[in-house]
């Protein structure tokens, strides 16, 4: 999860590392607001969308009082940056500048550890200086379980050529980005600028911060940070019954049991909607190992309430879950959905206990269900019946 500037401000300043007074608004008479409460003084208005380049494209923008900061927030408020609707900002107080520095700490897949990344020319310009002039930007790497120490740090500031006033003020800032990362569950935190003021302290003007989703368990604090009007009401459901579920675009309802299988279901489904009108699959839902009734009634729930869904493809393999399971499971699902369940279901079943599978289902003759007897041709009746 990628959070806001605002929210990766509030994690740093949580954490010890120096950051300047930021208060958001939504409109610009909150942002007058917000100025007004950051002493009355010169601000900085900023555009809190969830990508780079926000000074480039214009949301970013100093004001000099609080009308200011109403008028600035009004221009900002509603822009488009990269295809990012501006729907809040936040008003910072301002700091005069007198150096941009460059500093990051990222998970390194490839070499599994992480890396260090800092440079003494921050700024906007970093991308171009990262390509054009690669020694500029130091890379150190760091062993996950010893992280960023005092040794570490002094490593990260001399082989990035900080001078020997400013250098050890950037390293005990480099320790306490250790922290946040360390302790949130990062993946990422950039700091771009760090700035040196006036007065010669240094400060984090800007951050990005993401968070590993993987360690959500050891965060109930992390949900909170979700940015809930921007994910999808679907996924949001499935979510909330933990089912691996991703929104696509087109009409054919897919649940199986297992990635793999579903992946090449999503295959076969769009190759078969090539021969019926171009139906494509609506998404992706993986079940699992345990397909209980519960979870298939969740799933069916989620993408029968997905309105581009014309017509529904199960796909499962019985394993662990022996077929006759699965088939239980759609028909209590579709007692449960009762006149929820309106569009037709495709269902093919394989593996364990196929033969006890498919008699449940013939049983129960649900009018919505046809049975197929192999995935080609399962896929093929689905995209049919979405076209119909
Ligand atoms: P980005 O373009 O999305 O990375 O947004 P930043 O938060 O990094 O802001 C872009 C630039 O605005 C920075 O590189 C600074 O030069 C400038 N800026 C940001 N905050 C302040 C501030 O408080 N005072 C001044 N004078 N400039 C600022
Ligand atoms: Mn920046």
């Amino acid at each position: 999860m990628d959070l806001f500037e605002y929210q990766a401000r509030d994690l740093f300043e949580k954490h010890g590392v120096p950051v300047l007074g930021g208060v958001v608004a939504t409109t610009p008479e909150e942002a007058g607001a917000a100025a007004e409460k950051l002493g009355g003084g010169t601000v900085v208005v900023k555009a809190q969308v969830k990508t780079g380049g926000r000074g480039k494209a214009g949301g970013v923008k100093l004001a000099h009082s609080p009308a200011e900061a109403a008028e600035k927030a009004g221009e900002i408020l509603g822009m488009d940056i990269k295809g990012h609707t501006v729907h809040r900002v936040m008003v910072a107080a301002g700091a005069s500048i007198a150096e941009e520095y460059y500093v990051s700490l990222l998970l390194d897949r490839a070499e599994r550890r992480y890396l260090a990344m800092a440079s003494v020319e921050g700024g906007m310009e970093i991308e171009q200086l990262a390509v054009e002039r690669p020694d500029a930007l130091a890379r150190v790497a760091v062993d996950p379980a010893v992280g960023i120490d005092a040794a570490k740090a002094a490593e990260i500031v001399a082989t990035a050529g900080f001078d020997a006033e400013t250098g050890p003020k950037v390293a005990e800032v480099l320790q306490q980005l250790w922290t946040v990362y360390h302790a949130e569950d990062a993946t990422l935190v950039e700091v771009n600028p760090l700035v040196k003021t006036a007065d010669g302290a240094i400060i984090a003007l800007d951050g990005k911060v993401t968070l590993d989703d993987n360690a959500q368990f050891r965060h109930a604090d992390h949900a909170e940070l979700e940015d809930k009007a921007a994910t999808d009401p679907l996924e949001a459901k499935a979510k909330e019954h933990d089912l691996n579920y991703v929104k696509l675009d087109g009409e054919v309802g897919i649940i199986g049991n297992g990635a793999g299988l579903v992946m090449s279901t999503l295959d076969v489904v769009a190759q078969a909607g090539e021969r019926h009108g171009g139906v494509r699959p609506a998404n992706f839902l993986d079940i699992g190992g345990g397909a209980s009734a519960e979870i298939m009634a969740a799933g069916l729930d989620v993408i029968l309430n997905d309105p581009q869904v014309k017509a529904v493809f199960v796909n499962v393999f019985g394993g662990i879950t022996a077929c006759d399971a699965v088939a239980n499971g759609i028909v209590s699902a579709l007692g449960i959905l009762g006149d929820e369940a309106t569009k037709p279901l495709v269902v093919r079943l394989d593996g364990n206990n196929v033969v006890e599978g498919r008699r449940i289902l013939t049983e129960a003759a649900h009018p919505m269900v046809t049975l197929a007897e192999t995935m080609d041709g399962g896929a093929d009746r689905a995209a049919e019946l979405a076209n119909a």
